[in-house]
């Protein structure tokens, strides 16, 4: 599948609302690690249902070039068209890898183009580089709960598909003097091909800020003994516009939905300041929250495992320490 393109590092920029999804710039990030080594240009494909200065956006986010490409089922988020589509185009500029994100739609298409284009993929990647010797990518990816990481290289042709996980790598600082090149792609697939219908789509009821985007998270554990201490994590998480988490214990247990739970079954995040209160740190429960800038937590056993992955903690009954922590901290704040 040769074209007559020099081979490239192709990023899948999602969309969100008409925006770009936070992860194109986190993509477009690892894309020009590796396109620096190489020595070749950044791609990123995007739907054309988001304002035109996105594409600029990509563009100063580090991209050389920005494919737009247009389809109504496209803008559905139809999985099957996004493949179409994408096969078509890696047939055209024949990347020789291709990144796209750990989120729902970046995760499916990723491994079902690498299918497609009869190549491999390394999912759920937390780092990427150049092999000196090989010039192939070395992927890093956590394995065994996260008491392990492992890396990965790929033995058969391009393009090599890596997924990343969201918040990985941070987006570049928008440089508005960097150039590059923006083409609407006439791409023709065959709609036989979108078997998938989309009937309907229902967005998860959630208050306040999602916690995959909060820049702070209060997570709490089975060591709260019960749901109503809850409030005071929220209250603390409000201070500084952040969200709640949950240990599995506590979701299990009833006293938060499963929506909130982090670790390996539940969601993993990536934020700032990751306050655990009552969690003991279980392998399966830290798999989700490693990638935190900063992990502080109060617990009352000082052996505890989660002291071994915080930067703070204090070791005492979250009762007496969690409300003068959330003054301290309310009064930090307004000085
Ligand atoms: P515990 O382990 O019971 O810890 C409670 C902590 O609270 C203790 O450290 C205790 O010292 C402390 N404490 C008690 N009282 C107080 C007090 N008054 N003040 C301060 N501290 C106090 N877990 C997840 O969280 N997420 C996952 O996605 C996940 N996936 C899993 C997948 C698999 C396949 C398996 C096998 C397990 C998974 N688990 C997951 C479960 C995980 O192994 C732990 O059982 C779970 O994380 C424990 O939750 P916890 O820390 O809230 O509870």
């Amino acid at each position: 599948n040769k074209g007559n393109i020099v081979s490239d590092i192709l990023v899948l920029a999602e969309t969100e609302n008409n925006h770009l999804h936070s992860t194109a710039g986190e993509l477009i990030a690892a894309g020009r690690k590796l396109a620096d080594e190489l020595g070749n240009q950044v791609c990123a494909v995007i739907t054309d249902d988001v304002d035109e200065s996105s594409f600029k956006n990509l563009i100063h986010l580090g991209a050389d070039k920005v494919y737009v490409i247009s389809h109504a089922e496209l803008s559905k988020g139809n999985i099957d068209a996004f493949v179409s589509y994408l096969e078509q185009i890696c047939i055209q500029i024949n990347p020789n890898v291709i990144l796209t994100s750990r989120t729902y739609m970046g995760r499916n298409i990723g491994a079902r183009i690498a299918y497609r284009l009869e190549s491999g993929v390394a999912q759920d990647c937390i780092d990427v580089e150049i092999d000196k010797n090989s010039s192939r990518v070395i992927a890093t990816r956590p394995v065994y709960g996260g008491n392990a990481v492992a890396r990965f290289t790929f033995n058969q042709d391009d393009p090599q598909v890596i997924i990343l996980r969201v918040k990985s790598f941070d987006s570049n600082e928008i440089d508005t003097t960097r150039n590059g090149s923006i083409e609407k792609l006439n791409i023709s697939i065959d709609n036989d091909a979108i078997k998938l219908k989309l009937i309907e789509t229902v967005k998860e009821e959630s208050e306040g800020i999602r916690l995959e985007d909060a820049p702070v998270i209060v997570a709490g554990g089975r060591g709260l003994g019960g749901p109503e201490p809850f409030k005071q994590l929220e209250e603390l998480a409000n201070i500084f516009d952040g969200a709640v988490g949950a240990s599995r214990a506590v979701c299990d247990a009833g006293w938060m939905d499963h929506a909130f739970q982090i670790g390996l079954t539940g969601k993993q995040v990536a934020p700032d300041v990751y306050i655990t209160v009552g969690i003991s740190g279980a392998s399966q429960h830290m798999a989700g929250c490693l990638g935190s800038r900063n992990i502080i937590a109060i617990n009352n056993d000082a052996d505890a495992n989660i002291f071994k992955d915080a930067s703070y903690g204090v070791v005492g009954d979250w009762e007496k320490v969690l409300p003068s922590f959330t003054e301290a901290v309310r009064d930090l704040l307004k000085s």
